[in-house]
């Protein structure tokens, strides 16, 4: 390392991260860790969240003992993954993620004989549990604010890739040569244009021009590993930004390939993209749960409804229709984007829906609004008589079922407690 020692070390004077701000799940392992005599320190992305005052998603910690050996030390673990083998020690509520400090990639140990590092031909990294030192495993993750590690016993940061810089800077950096690191994992590239938009940092300059260069890698990533990726996308808070972004940096198109060339035909289809993913975002933001179905009937719902008026035909089923329309467009993402059949069949349900809704078939009303899809097709109903300006009095009827009903639960819950508290009575 070029840089001196002392750079490398922050005080507790001159950082503001305090341990009140860490979860007690998390300073047990630490401080058990240490006991034992091991190194352990916080990692990723929760030092860079404390730093910036943002309550973390998870603590991450890492240490110079191993799988095995943290195993031995808490009960309550569990060893995990393949590609990355790593410990999961279970609190209420809480997963606490330990790995051990690993080593870099090198021609060297990548090679085929070697079954703790793997490397496929194109460069991408198969397996990879090869242990080595604090700053060789801070060196090898992906950006720099993210390779910062909190040391619990002296309260210090330790900072090997100029993180802690970059945070001021509000840069997302890779650690080396942004060419090399997309290649070896191309979700990197998703990665950070989440922390771009939901840090409203920028990526810096070299990285995002890679970005846009090799931005058709995207597609070598496993499909379930990108539906992973997709769902913290969208559902981060911040999905209205990242899709610019995604936009931008040309990984939008190696994405939602067809999807992408209908929105650009028309420059009008945009206000729907937009419109929803504001919406998702606040209802995000306000801490409500949007699930998948919601998200990818949102997300596709006009290039759906596009598609299945082109094909209707009087003579044929609309729910049939409707279904199939967007089973095939679901399914043919599927190679690149693979969502679960029970959601793609719940999106089909928020649509065939809609049919339903259009009939306003007083017999079967409160039966429909009681029944488990209606939420989320109401949701859809709602946004979409909102955003193209139709179905004014749809909506109306639905909301009056809607609020019928909901007065008709609650007056059956105050009768139950009439009913229990003359119970007491007697
Ligand atoms: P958040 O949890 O807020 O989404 P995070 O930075 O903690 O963000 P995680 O996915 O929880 O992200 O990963 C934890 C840490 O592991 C990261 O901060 C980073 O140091 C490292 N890491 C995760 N994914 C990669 C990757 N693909 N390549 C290199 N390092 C990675
Ligand atoms: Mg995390």
């Amino acid at each position: 390392m070029s840089n001196p020692l002392s750079s490398i070390i922050i005080n507790r004077d001159d950082h503001c991260v305090s341990r009140k701000n860490i979860s007690s799940a998390a300073l047990k392992v630490l401080y058990r860790l240490h006991d034992k005599g091991f190194k352990a320190y916080l990692a990723g992305g929760a030092v860079r969240d404390l730093i910036l005052n943002i309550q973390p998603n998870d603590f991450d910690i890492v240490t110079n003992a191993t799988p095995l050996e943290i195993k031995k030390i808490f009960k309550n673990c569990r060893i995990v993954g393949r590609r990355f083998t790593l410990a999961h020690i279970f609190f209420k509520g809480e997963i606490i993620e330990t790995s051990t400090f690993r080593a870099p990639i090198t021609k060297k140990n990548s090679n085929k004989k070697n079954t703790q590092i793997m490397t496929a031909n194109d460069g991408l990294v198969v397996r990879d549990n090869l242990f080595g030192t604090p700053e060789e495993d801070a060196l090898r993750r992906d950006f720099t604010v993210n390779a910062l590690f909190y040391d619990p016993i002296n309260f210090t940061i330790i900072d090997y890739a100029n993180g802690l810089n970059d945070v001021k800077l509000k840069k997302i950096k890779t650690i080396g040569s942004p060419q090399r690191r997309f290649i070896e994992d191309p979700v990197r590239m998703i990665r950070a244009v989440r922390f771009a938009s939901t840090l409203s940092f920028n990526i810096d300059k070299k990285d995002f021009h890679t970005i846009k260069k090799n931005a058709y890698l995207i597609q070598n990533v496993s499909s379930s590993r990108m539906y992973d990726e997709m769902q913290k996308l969208f559902f981060s808070g911040s999905s209205n930004e990242m899709y610019k972004i995604l936009e931008e940096s040309n990984l939008l198109k190696y994405i939602f390939v067809d999807f992408y060339k209908w929105v650009n035909e028309d420059s009008k289809r945009l206000n729907w993209i937009n419109s929803s993913l504001n919406q998702l975002d606040k209802w995000i933001n306000a801490g409500l749960k949007v699930d998948a179905p919601l998200l990818f009937a949102l997300i596709f719902g006009e290039y759906h409804e596009t598609m299945i008026e082109k094909k209707i035909d009087n003579n044929k089923n609309t729910f049939d229709l409707t279904r199939r329309v967007i089973n095939d467009h679901l399914n043919s993402i599927c190679s690149q984007i693979r969502i679960p059949k029970t959601i793609i069949y719940q999106v089909c349900d928020i649509m065939t829906y809609q049919i339903r809704f259009k009939k306003m078939n007083p017999k079967q009303s409160s039966r429909i609004a009681q029944s488990t899809g209606f939420i989320n097709a109401f949701l859809y109903l709602k946004f979409s008589s909102k955003i193209l300006l139709r179905n004014e009095n749809v909506l109306y009827y639905w909301q009056e079922i809607r609020n019928d009903n909901s007065l008709k639960t609650t007056s059956k819950k105050i009768g139950s407690q009439k009913r229990i508290t003359k119970r007491f009575k007697k």
